[in-house]
């Protein structure tokens, strides 16, 4: 099998939304579109029709392209069963228990909540997509769940073998990054780290996708 192509899309003020290629299958998803219009943009410059709409959890800016895409291409929705009514237009609802494909490829749900009561993540070959539940050195808001269950679900993340690249909802390396050397100070590897991530963000590039 081919290896995916996956592309970033930043949306809104700091959003990721990922378009994802299956040369293969001839497949084209994108996972949390917060708006139509990038998305469009980057299919027109691929030559690509869009197949799946792949949504992490049911927040505006991770869903507000469903609808416009779905209606312009047709494509599938695809998100947690476990919060239906508030995923726009959606068709499958997937959790832990479905065994739901990309072409041929097996996707790997896990069930990821605290940050909504039903967020998920979507881990396909060495890419996980983990919207606002992890994000590079942080993790989401507690807006719908408890410490306890954010923790389980970061848990479940870190058996994911270590060179899983990790895709998240926003670009929030540089003030978690600040965050954590108010906590630590004298800490060598996020020293080093943070002078890459000061970098990047300078010309405008992405730290995503991080490990
Ligand atoms: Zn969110
Ligand atoms: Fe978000």
């Amino acid at each position: 099998m081919a290896a995916l192509e996956i592309e970033l899309v930043p949306c809104l003020r700091d959003n990721y939304a990922y378009l994802v290629h299956d040369p293969d299958q001839g497949l084209t998803a994108i996972v949390d579109p917060s708006e139509p219009d990038p998305v469009r943009k980057a299919l027109t410059a691929r030559g690509r029709k869009l197949t799946h709409i792949l949504n992490t959890h049911h927040h505006f800016d991770h869903t507000g392209g469903n609808i416009p895409l779905k209606e312009e291409f047709g494509a599938t929705v695809v998100g947690p069963a476990k919060d239906r009514d508030r995923i726009p237009g959606i068709d499958v609802g997937v959790d832990e228990e479905t065994n739901w494909t990309f072409g041929r490829r097996e996707v790997l749900v896990l069930e990821i909540p605290a940050h909504t009561r039903a967020h998920i993540a979507f881990v396909v070959d060495d890419a996980a997509f983990t919207g606002d539940t992890l994000f590079a050195m942080g993790c989401g808001r507690l807006f719908e769940g408890t410490p306890a269950m954010m923790w389980s679900s970061l848990s479940k993340l870190m058996r994911l073998s270590d060179s899983t690249r990790i895709f998240c909802g926003h670009e929030y390396t540089l003030n978690n990054g600040r965050f954590a050397l108010t906590l630590e100070p004298q800490n060598e590897d996020l020293l080093v780290r943070m002078r890459d991530v000061e970098a990047a963000r300078a010309r405008n590039a992405p730290t995503i996708p991080t490990t």
